[in-house]
């Protein structure tokens, strides 16, 4: 994802001033209407940051009429031509490339991130999104078709409307963008739902919405927790989609929410059991540093984690062993300073769910290679931990971890890993690692997942689809496809005279 030619990386900004904690409604700033605030804090220190507004089912409500207004035919926002909501999209880029230290700093607090990872990586790939979706804004259209009989037939792409989206913690920046970017592109407007944990750098954005020049109520901001603000938008009668990122099981609750009320169109981006397959013809160095970086990124907290890695038998335990060495290079410790590689996780109650499901490996029999407990006596640190003798019904081996903790299993032959690849609920990613074309191919085509990478990991960009098959998701994100679900498809047919071929 870093691509040539990036930036160097400077220090963090000194002494971070956190501007804005309030609501943003109709490009302006609001108090919660309960009066209540909640606490932001910092994951590395366990200190408060500051207090942000806390977003309610009365706040959406406001906001939900304000995304109505902007999107009222003749408004401004729905009589501005496409080109021009390309021009705003790309002017927002601009402001966030012209903020990215600012940014940068405030995810790397906020969220736990690397500081560099953060600079580089997030701020690099929400820039590369929002120039992506700018340059299809005006490229979005239907088809003339030839129906039978004396009509003249067109279908035309237009916006679905108000759209709630509601987005984790584990990338603050990127989800919003991913979600913001497509469904302004296509014309809709917006009402995003930050995770409680993070909100800083979306209302930061919400004043470069502002500062952009996008219409009033193009762009709310609530932030506020899932099940008062969240469940507002998933059952809201007034809102047409609903899209999400996040737990499979609070997916479940969205789905449902939207089917008790209006129907309203919802797309899901989910867990995953990713599986990572390395075959003993594999580039082994290679293949080992990025089956380890598809588990141990930020901590391990992505959804598309490499969380079941299969190794064939015969290069097991020399892939065990410096798979282990590998995950023993790490220095833990506050994630702005240049020297560490390793920050804490989110919060406490990822933190215990993590060594919970640590003393379960350890319990049903799985050998702990390094690692295995918390690190340090504050913040919310985990030490790299590797598991070999994994076995597929371990909890390790079945439920999302979301921490930095590898699960080594040993495969024979590739009927056998492919019907144990797919033994899962999920099917978010997967990887495969051979040099042999045909069982690269093969194996591609027979795992269920809605990326398969071949010879790498955790490549994503903003031209590709990415999504789940089974319980990892609907829908698509990123990519034309990731547009077209912020459309509403019409078909216009016009009786004429006489038509000619
Ligand atoms: P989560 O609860 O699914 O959070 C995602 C978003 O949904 C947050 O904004 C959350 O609000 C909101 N939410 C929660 N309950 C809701 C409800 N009833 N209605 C509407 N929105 C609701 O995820 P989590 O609790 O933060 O993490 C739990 C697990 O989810 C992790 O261990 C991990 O396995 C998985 N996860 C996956 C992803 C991913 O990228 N696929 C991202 C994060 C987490 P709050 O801020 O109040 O939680
Ligand atoms: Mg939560």
């Amino acid at each position: 994802v870093i691509s040539p030619g990036a930036p160097d990386i400077p220090a963090p900004l000194a002494n971070l001033k956190i501007q804005h904690t309030k609501i943003f409604i109709n490009n302006e700033w609001h108090e919660s209407v309960s009066g209540k605030k909640f606490p932001v804090i910092n994951p590395a220190t366990e200190e408060v940051i500051c207090q942000v507004e806390e977003g309610d089912k009365a706040d959406v409500d406001k906001a939900v009429k304000a995304a109505r207004q902007a999107f009222q035919i003749g408004s401004p926002w729905r009589t501005m031509d496409a080109s021009e909501r390309g021009r705003l999209l790309y002017k927002l880029a601009e402001l966030i490339e012209r903020d990215r230290l600012l940014l940068a700093t405030m995810e790397s607090i906020n969220a736990g991130k690397i500081f560099s990872t953060a600079y580089l990586m997030d701020l690099g790939v929400s820039i590369k999104a929002l120039q992506y979706y700018a340059g299809w804004a005006d490229k979005i259209h239907g088809q003339t078709i030839p129906s039978d009989g004396n009509i003249f037939t067109y279908t035309r792409r237009e916006p679905i409307g108000v759209c709630g989206q509601i987005i984790p913690w584990n990338g603050p920046l990127i989800m919003l963008i991913w979600k913001i970017a497509p469904a302004l592109s296509c014309g809709n407007t917006v009402i995003v739902k930050p995770a409680e944990q993070t909100p800083l750098t979306a209302l930061h954005v919400a004043s470069l919405i502002k500062e952009t020049g996008f219409p009033p109520g193009v762009v709310n901001i609530v932030p506020g927790y899932g099940p008062t603000a969240g469940a507002a938008i998933s059952s809201h009668m007034d809102i047409d989609k609903v899209a999400f990122t996040g737990s499979t099981e609070v997916g479940k609750l969205i789905k449902e929410a939207a089917g008790k009320s209006n129907l309203k169109r919802v797309t899901l981006e989910l867990g995953g059991k990713s599986p990572c397959i390395v075959f003993a013809d594999a580039d082994l160095d290679s293949a080992i540093e990025f089956a380890h970086q598809g588990v141990f990124f930020h901590q391990g907290q992505i959804c598309v984690a490499a969380s079941r890695l299969f190794v064939e038998e015969s290069i097991y335990d020399e892939f065990v062993r410096r798979s282990v060495e590998r995950a023993q290079k790490y220095v833990l410790g506050n994630p702005l300073e240049s020297e560490i590689s390793q920050g804490p996780q989110i919060d406490k109650d990822q933190h215990d769910k993590i060594l919970g499901l640590i003393e379960s490996g350890k319990k049903e029999g799985a050998k702990l290679e390094c690692g295995g407990g918390r690190w340090g006596n504050k913040g919310f640190f985990i030490q790299p931990t590797v598991f070999s003798n994994v076995t597929d019904e371990m909890r390790i081996a079945t439920e999302e971890i979301f921490g930095p903790v590898q699960q080594i299993m040993k495969f024979k032959c590739t009927d056998e890993v492919i019907k144990r690849a797919n033994n899962t609920p999920y099917g978010l990613a997967a990887g495969v690692f051979t040099k042999d074309l045909d069982k690269a191919l093969t194996v591609s085509s027979a795992l269920q997942a809605g990326v398969v990478w071949v010879n790498c990991y955790l490549v994503v960009s903003a031209q590709c689809p990415f999504g789940g098959f089974k319980m990892s998701g609907n829908g698509r994100e990123m990519g034309e496809y990731g547009l077209h679900e912020y459309t509403e498809l019409k078909t216009v047919a016009v009786k004429i005279s006489q038509k000619n071929s």
